[in-house]
Formats: C-alpha cells, sequence, structure tokens
C-alpha cells in the first residue's frame, strides 16, 4: 500500500514506538523522526500506537481518536 500520506506533526518525541511497533519493519527513524518506506499493509498500527498522536495518514485520520487496545503490545 501507498505511504505518501503518512506525515509526523510537531510534538514527535522520537520514541521509536512507530518503529517498533511496525511489523513489517517499515518504518526508520531518520533525525528523530519516522519515515515511512514501501512495505506497507495499511494495518494502522503506526498511527494507533504513537504516544503523542501525532502520525497522520492525508487528512483522514486528523481528530479522529486513537486505538491502543487493552493491553499495548508495544513498550
Ligand atoms: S500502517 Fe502498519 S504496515 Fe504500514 S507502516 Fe504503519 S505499522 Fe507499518
Ligand atoms: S511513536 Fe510518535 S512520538 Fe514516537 S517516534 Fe513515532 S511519531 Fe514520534
Amino acid at each position: 500500500m501507498k505511504t505518501k500520506k503518512f506525515t509526523v506533526a510537531d510534538g514527535c518525541i522520537s520514541c521509536g514506538k512507530c518503529v517498533r511497533g511496525c511489523y513489517k519493519n517499515n518504518i526508520k527513524l531518520v533525525d528523530g523522526k519516522p519515515v515511512w518506506g514501501n512495505d506497507c499493509t495499511h494495518c494502522m498500527a503506526c498511527i494507533n500506537q504513537c504516544p503523542k498522536g501525532v502520525i497522520e495518514y492525508g487528512r483522514k485520520t486528523e481528530g479522529k481518536p486513537r486505538y491502543q487496545g487493552p493491553e499495548s503490545a508495544l513498550k
């Protein structure tokens, strides 16, 4: 799936949770900010697991709640 629309807003704390949470290993931190590769299934784990809620996918995710499940597997 395409990843061009992933963006990260101000407020990223460079925690790397999005990197660890991508089961496709498709995200790297570059200068402390996530950069998406091209091996993505649009599972949206990165968006939902970001503790700061600063990852967006185009405008579709703006203002929408994030779901982290009853127990986040990612520390
Ligand atoms: S949507 Fe899923 S597969 Fe795609 S980059 Fe985010 S965590 Fe990885
Ligand atoms: S999970 Fe969120 S705060 Fe942490 S590095 Fe990724 S975008 Fe930044």
